[in-house]
């Protein structure tokens, strides 16, 4: 039977899929659907309902999620049912995460940051605006008008395990653990926002520096983690913190046996990073007293987000639908119903 310790950890950790459409290069190359999203938390990877010569038998696969969105659904719907639960949290002292996880082109920078790509550059859509929207509206309630919050915004990247510091020109920063095992990030910008378009702003800038001088946004964003953080102080002191990321395309572990050598040592950090942030949301789950967060650089910066009473995360599993990413998607699946 369910204890009320099982309900405490069931809503401590929500996972989710959501399944793109097929793009233009998938369409112009035929590529198939394989993805179908029957009910509201299921998922099933099968064969493409067209009669192909198949290559390869592709067994029926079906897993379950706390939700799952197909290729309809909108950044609004998808942040409705993930992040915006967790404003809530960070308002009751709490510590909140977001990840966006899956490979690279399935819709993390998409779901997360609006989308970059091209011409139509808006990033007031993506789940990090949306939750800064919401800290504003918030703010307005007199139950936590009273408390006279302030709210601070940091924007960094960690890229073969070092944090570049996105909001003062990719300044590469230290991290230092104290002696009470406090991890801070020295140097880290954080700016006072006042509103959303302050929030914007930031993205925007972020963003920009986050892909400057690379020769493709998607070559460099898949091989780095980007952490935006939004954060609550209260005279001075934290009083919650909501941390949104937009995490290196899972694809790349399987650089470790590239030719070249900077690739395979960025493959082998991105393999290491995510299955620590495995490991850090199970322990998390369970309510485990350790946490394996010095395993990554990206785990020991959150580490203050996996422990305590009070945190929560959300996972965000963004998958391709095409039969060319089935392996990639089904790898996805499987981590994140891990997590569970
Ligand atoms: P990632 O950040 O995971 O590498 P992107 O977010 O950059 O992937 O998405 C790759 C491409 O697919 C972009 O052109 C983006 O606009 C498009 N895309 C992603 N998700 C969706 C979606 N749910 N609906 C429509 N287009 C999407
Ligand atoms: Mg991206």
């Amino acid at each position: 039977p369910l204890t009320s310790n099982d309900a405490i950890e069931e809503h401590r950790i929500c996972v989710c899929v959501r399944a793109r459409p097929l793009n233009k290069k998938e369409l112009s190359v035929k590529d198939l659907d394989v993805i179908t999203i029957p009910s509201k938390d299921v998922v099933m990877v099968h064969e493409p309902k067209q009669k192909v010569d198949l290559t390869r038998y592709l067994e029926n696969q079906t897993f379950r999620f706390d939700y799952a969105f197909d290729r309809n659904s909108t950044n609004e719907m998808v942040y409705r049912f993930t992040a915006q639960p967790l404003v809530e949290t960070i308002f009751e002292r709490g510590m909140a995460t977001c990840f966006a996880y899956g490979q690279t082109g399935s819709g993390k920078t998409h779901t997360m940051g609006g989308d970059f790509s091209g011409k139509n550059q808006d990033c007031s859509k993506g789940i990090y605006a949306l939750s800064a929207r919401d800290v504003f509206l918030m703010l307005k309630k007199p139950v936590y008008k009273k408390l006279d919050l302030q709210v601070f915004a940091t924007f960094f990247e960690i890229y073969s395990g070092k944090v570049f510091d996105l909001l003062n020109r990719k300044a590469k920063l230290r991290v230092l653990e104290d002696g009470k095992q406090q991890v801070q990030v020295v140097g880290l910008q954080e700016r006072e926002v006042k509103c959303t378009e302050d929030v914007l702003k930031l993205i925007e800038m972020g963003n920009s520096c986050r892909t400057s001088g690379q020769t493709s946004a998607n070559a460099h964003s898949s091989r780095s983690h980007a952490v935006f953080q939004i954060i609550l102080r209260r005279r001075g002191k934290m009083h919650g913190k909501f941390s949104l990321i937009d995490l290196a395309g899972n694809e790349r572990g399987a650089d470790t046996s590239s030719a070249d050598r900077q690739t395979r040592l960025e493959g082998a950090e991105i393999n290491k990073s995510l299955l620590a942030l495995k490991e850090c949301i199970r322990a998390l789950g369970r309510n485990k007293p350790h946490t394996p967060f010095r395993a990554s650089k990206l785990t020991q910066v959150l580490r203050d987000s996996f422990i305590g009473e009070n945190s929560r995360t959300c996972m965000i599993a963004t998958i391709s639908p095409g039969m060319a990413s089935c392996e990639n998607t089904l790898n996805t699946l499987r981590y994140a119903n891990r997590m569970k």
